[in-house]
């Protein structure tokens, strides 16, 4: 499912996506067959022979370019229209350890180059309104695997605190 849908009592739209829940799931501590997917060697990353910071398409993403058709309902009470739009993951280090703050500043300003870069294919886009570059931290924000990694979502409308801000309302 990838659909947004507008919720009219708040004047919103919300990106749904059921199948974001089934997304693999940080290992516990003492788990040691599970294969971090951003680390070197990974099938993702088999294709590149050196790298520092890579960017990689979000492998359960809320948003895809081409998404399957959405039918409205008659009498449903959300209107609803396909979630088009491209999610992203910068992997900032071949490191399984460590955080942003523990990089180079070398480094460092090669991850926010790969942002730069991103957000400026991204928002060329015609279906894209808004280019989101996030970093989450914790599981209990939803962060599933601990690998130094940062997100990109280009949306198909400009989200609402944006917008607050955009025309100060
Ligand atoms: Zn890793």
């Amino acid at each position: 499912m990838h659909e947004v849908r507008f919720n009219p009592l708040i004047n919103q739209w919300i990106i749904v996506a059921k199948h974001r829940a089934v997304r693999p799931w940080r290992p516990e501590e003492k788990q040691t067959s599970f294969q971090c997917p951003f680390c070197p060697g990974a099938p993702e990353l088999k294709h590149l022979d050196k790298w520092d910071v890579v960017v990689l398409p979000n492998k359960y993403p809320a948003l895809i370019p081409n998404p399957p058709s959405v039918e409205q309902e008659e009498f449903s009470l959300y209107t609803k229209r396909e979630a088009r739009g491209i999610a992203e993951v910068v992997v900032e280090t071949p490191s399984h350890e460590g955080d942003l703050y523990t990089l180079s500043l070398d480094h460092a300003v090669r991850v926010v180059e790969a942002y730069r870069s991103e957000v400026l294919k991204l928002s060329s886009l015609d279906f894209i309104e808004y280019v989101a570059v996030f970093r989450n931290k914790g599981k209990e924000i939803g962060v599933s695997l601990t690998h130094p990694h940062s997100q990109i979502y280009a949306l198909p409308f400009i989200p609402p605190r944006i917008k607050q801000e955009i025309y100060r309302i």
